[in-house]
């Protein structure tokens, strides 16, 4: 009965489609119109990291 539980477990391991879907948010790299450095931002990220101005999406680098 034990040996049956861990190959479960071992199954729902391997089988993780869904993670993907979260590293489907990709970053995107944007160059800081203040301090024009270039980082990867996601898309709920709207302020500089180094500077904290505001970042803009049409600023891909
Ligand atoms: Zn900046």
């Amino acid at each position: 009965m034990k040996k049956l539980r861990q190959e479960e477990k071992i199954q729902a391991d391997g089988k993780n489609p869904d993670k993907h879907m979260d590293e489907h948010v990709e970053k995107v790299n944007i160059r800081c119109r203040k301090c024009f450095m270039v980082e990867g931002y996601f898309p709920d990220e709207t302020a500089c990291k180094h500077c904290g101005a505001i970042i803009y999406r049409i600023d891909v680098y």
